[in-house]
């Protein structure tokens, strides 16, 4: 077995422990395999072990490697997530090439996403990213302002709002990443509640990495996206 394979069964190890441990059905929580800064081959390994959704952050960098991994395994359907900070300059590459967006934190992003999704793909997936622990300079939306910003994104053709994601300031212990994984899931809850048209497939918490996925699930993740555990650490390219 490769070590791409053995780390996936790791994972889904520890995602089967933490399901069991929260009482929840491990059907309920899903894996994105995060591969930023990894090439293809390490994506093409996991495919092979049994993957099929995977995380990226840099948008060209993502771009260029779906490109390469249709062109190996093209009657393969793999789903691509973009899970990185968009600049308005990059709508477009991700509009045409990504599956789902994670990061949507301002209505002008979303009505590009909209306006440029090309009519032969399935409209675009999107969670809302909250700035949960409301640091001043992070990505995310307040969690006050989350419901407006839902109910505006579910108003646009070609989108589909699917749910939250949050990325917390890492925190060492279990206790304080539950409770802040869990105003996550309250948000969550409280705007699955309000049901309108447009919120009908509200489905997904998008929450919990490497470190946090057990408190994650705990708190009631249903997509959890880890890169370390499975591709190893990450050395970035010199800036
Ligand atoms: C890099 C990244 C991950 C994966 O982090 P690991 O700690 O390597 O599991 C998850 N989510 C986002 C948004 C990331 O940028």
């Amino acid at each position: 077995m490769t070590t791409i394979a053995n780390n996936l069964q790791q994972v889904m190890g520890r995602i089967a422990q933490a399901c069991q441990a929260a009482g929840r059905d491990p059907a309920q929580v899903g894996l994105l395999a995060v591969s930023k800064t990894f090439g293809a081959d390490a994506v093409l390994e996991a495919v092979a072990a049994g993957q099929h959704a995977f995380g990226e952050n840099y948008i060209q960098e993502g771009v260029d490697k779906i490109a390469a991994v249709r062109a190996a395994l093209p009657d393969v359907a793999l789903q691509w997530h973009c899970i990185g900070p968009i600049q308005s300059n990059k709508t477009r590459l991700v509009a045409e090439h990504f599956d789902w967006v994670h990061t949507v934190d301002r209505l002008k992003i979303a009505e590009r996403l909209s306006a440029q999704r090309p009519d032969h793909l399935s409209p675009l997936q999107i969670c809302i990213q909250v700035n949960i622990d409301g640091g001043p300079t992070k990505s995310g939306v307040a969690p006050a302002e989350a419901l407006d910003l839902v109910r505006a994104v579910a108003k646009l053709p070609r989108l589909v709002v699917r749910g939250l994601m949050s990325i917390p300031d890492h925190a060492p212990e279990l206790e304080a990443q539950l409770a802040i994984h869990t105003s996550a899931r309250r948000l969550f809850d409280q705007i699955s509640a309000v049901g309108e048209p447009g919120l009908g497939q509200f489905d997904t918490l998008s929450l919990g990495m490497t470190a946090d996925l057990e408190a994650a699930i705990q708190a009631g993740s249903t997509l959890v996206r880890v890169g370390t555990g499975i591709f190893g650490g990450r050395t970035y390219p010199a800036a």
